[in-house]
């Protein structure tokens, strides 16, 4: 059976539009190695549960745009536990070998764990980024529920610079307390993950390195890129991969570690004395769309092949619409298989800012 996905115009002002209902069964059979145009294989799959956050970070949801009259989707719009497992499965058959959960704040989402239960029983690695502020709470029926591990974002220790990048007035101590929840309930190697804004945090960086040495956890450090149309992102504001090495250098001798493996997005480095790793995402400085293996599934189902796309391909209607599992394979290998994104290697105007789509909707 051959069907086309519908399009759905949910909320045509500010949401990003289904792509035209183009022939994207056309050479879309679900059988066989799933590469792109330019080869890449579909491994990683990203899955946004909410677009909504407790947090107003300067870099990604800033709180003159995303106050008090924004307009989140409504429930109703958000593909259920059920049809995100469906298609996760859809997903894992396809050949994905990883998923993580994300959002918005993927820890606002109720009763997160009975998602985890239902992947967890997938053949995937699964993981989930979170702000931190719930995860005390939260993780041990999140390791119950079958997560493996998690990764915590967490831009400064001290509260006035926390403040600053993040817009919340949730103290750093309470996203440290899930830390160590997260340890204790077993969700390790854990990852802290730090944006780096100029002029806002760059202070920071040593001091996370200093607190996270030793401690098992994996520090990394993500150049702020210009993802989104609010946050007025200006190349001065990036603080390169590089200045963020030498910064820790200057203070703790590093070395570089091999990649885990072939398209690993981080850059490992290890402290030569033995305290452990770091990591740094170049994302603007040195682009790794070549290795770029992801999908990702918006909170209302709609398929993204690239941060920087302007349109996503509607999935909740066919699920919803009684397509069957092989339907739903078809329609993604049909995106899959003509996907040629490669925006942070070209990094030109062409996809004009204003037609970007908000990275908590897309999935972080
Ligand atoms: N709310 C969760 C969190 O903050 O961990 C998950 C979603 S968030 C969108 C995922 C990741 O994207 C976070 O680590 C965040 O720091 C990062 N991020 C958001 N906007 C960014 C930007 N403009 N540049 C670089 N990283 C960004
Ligand atoms: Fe929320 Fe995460 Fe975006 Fe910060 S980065 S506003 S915590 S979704
Ligand atoms: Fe992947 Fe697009 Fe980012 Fe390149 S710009 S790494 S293709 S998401």
């Amino acid at each position: 059976m051959s069907r086309s996905i519908p399009i759905v115009d949910l909320r045509a002002s500010r949401q990003p539009d289904a792509v035209a209902p183009a022939d994207l069964s056309a050479g879309a059979d679900a059988t066989g190695p799933l590469a792109d145009t330019l080869g890449r294989r579909l491994h990683d799959l990203r899955i946004s549960v909410t677009d909504r956050c407790n947090f107003r970070c300067v870099y990604c949801m800033p709180k003159d745009v995303f106050g008090r009259d924004y307009p989140f989707l409504p429930h109703s719009a958000l593909l259920s536990f059920e049809e995100i497992a469906r298609v996760a499965g859809v997903f894992a058959r396809l050949g994905v070998e990883k998923i993580r959960l994300t959002g918005g704040e993927p820890l606002m989402r109720k009763d997160l764990e009975r998602l985890v239960a239902m992947l967890a029983k997938l053949p995937v690695d699964l993981t989930l980024t979170t702000n931190g502020a719930l995860l005390a709470r939260k993780a041990k029926a999140l390791a119950d529920a079958g997560l493996k591990r998690v990764t915590v974002s967490l831009d400064a220790l001290d509260d006035a610079t926390f403040r600053a990048m993040s817009d919340t007035d949730t103290p750093v101590a309470q996203v440290l307390a899930g830390i160590d929840e997260a340890s204790r309930a077993g969700l390790a190697p854990i990852k802290v993950n730090t944006v780096v804004k100029r002029g806002l945090n760059e202070h920071a960086i040593v001091d996370l390195a200093r607190r996270f040495r030793g401690s098992g956890h994996i520090l990394r450090f993500i150049e702020y890129m210009d993802v989104g149309a609010t946050n007025g992102w200006r190349m001065d504001d990036v603080v390169t991969a590089a200045e963020i090495l030498e910064r820790i250098a200057a203070v703790f001798p590093i070395e570089p570690v091999d990649a885990n493996y072939a398209g690993e997005v981080a850059e490992r480095w290890r402290y030569r004395d033995g305290a452990g790793e770091i990591g740094v995402i170049a994302s603007v400085t040195r682009a790794f769309c070549r290795d770029c293996t992801r999908m990702r599934l918006a909170t209302d189902g709609k398929l993204f092949t690239c941060w920087f796309a302007t349109a996503g391909h509607d999935l909740r209607d066919l699920v919803r619409g009684g397509g069957d599992d092989a339907a739903i394979a078809r329609a993604i290998g049909a995106v899959w298989r003509r996907r040629a994104d490669r925006y942070s290697e070209l990094r030109t105007a062409a996809t004009p800012r204003d037609e970007r789509i908000e990275m908590s909707y897309i999935g972080g």
